[in-house]
């Protein structure tokens, strides 16, 4: 068995258009260790995107496997697939998926196990989250009275109250201004040194470049360093 805690082998994700097939993802090998801080570069349309959802298990790869802690996660059913979604991984997506009926509070109780009898525990968790993130006087606005940044603070919230093991963040300071974004990488890397945490951050620029142990350069699909 392996050792190491994500393992991409030939993973790969074909798209096929009218014309050709674009090869998003093409024959990626790639190991992670637990607690490392993996960045993936690369230009728009790179893979970086892709690779993410296929690491995650969001989507299937044409061909190859992604392995997480020794289980083959492409070859879960579904089912079981969501349990290990719920429990060990957390995503930040780019446009953030918040949902838009729904308040600060209410988007990020969403993430929390609903079957708790406790019926105190997702105030006693999400409110000093709240305050931690500086969204306390939010709490019952809807995503649209938010800024990007904020409505980017929430989705890391919706993320943090379930205390993942891994996070997969897809360009998770893209929209946001130089100061949030500050903030943003300060939340990822407390995560990463006080909760242990393995994140694989996608991006294309270079705000994340000093903070990662390990920068990937993806291109055409394929990763050249
Ligand atoms: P990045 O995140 O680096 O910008 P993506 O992973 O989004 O790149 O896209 C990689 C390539 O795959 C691009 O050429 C894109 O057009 C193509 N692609 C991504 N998703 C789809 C899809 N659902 N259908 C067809 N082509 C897609």
């Amino acid at each position: 068995m392996s050792s190491a805690f994500i393992e991409c082998i030939s993973l790969s994700k074909y798209f096929n258009g009218r014309n050709q097939i674009t090869k998003a993802v093409d024959e990626v090998n790639l190991s992670i260790n637990r607690n490392e801080f993996i960045l993936i570069k690369g230009r728009s349309g790179a893979g970086k995107s892709t690779l993410l959802n296929l690491m995650c298990g969001l989507d299937r790869p044409t061909r190859g496997d992604v392995i997480i802690e020794n289980e083959y996660i492409n070859k879960l059913s579904n089912q079981i697939m969501s349990r290990l979604l719920l429990k060990k991984i957390g995503i930040i997506f780019q446009n953030f998926n918040l949902l838009p009926t729904y308040t600060v509070y209410e988007n990020i109780e969403i993430a929390l196990d609903p079957t708790t009898t406790d019926s105190g525990r997702n105030e006693r968790i999400i409110a000093p989250l709240l305050e931690q993130l500086e969204l306390t006087d939010k709490v019952n606005s809807l995503p649209s009275e938010l800024s990007m940044g904020q409505q980017q603070k929430v989705a890391i919230a919706r993320t943090l109250v379930k205390q993942p093991s891994i996070i997969f963040a897809d360009e998770p300071t893209g929209s946001v201004d130089e100061e949030t974004a500050k903030e943003i990488i300060q939340h990822l890397l407390f995560l990463k040194n006080e909760r242990n945490v393995t994140l694989v951050v996608s991006t294309h620029g270079n705000a994340l470049d000093s903070f990662a142990d390990r920068i990937l350069l993806m291109n055409k699909g394929k990763i050249i360093n």
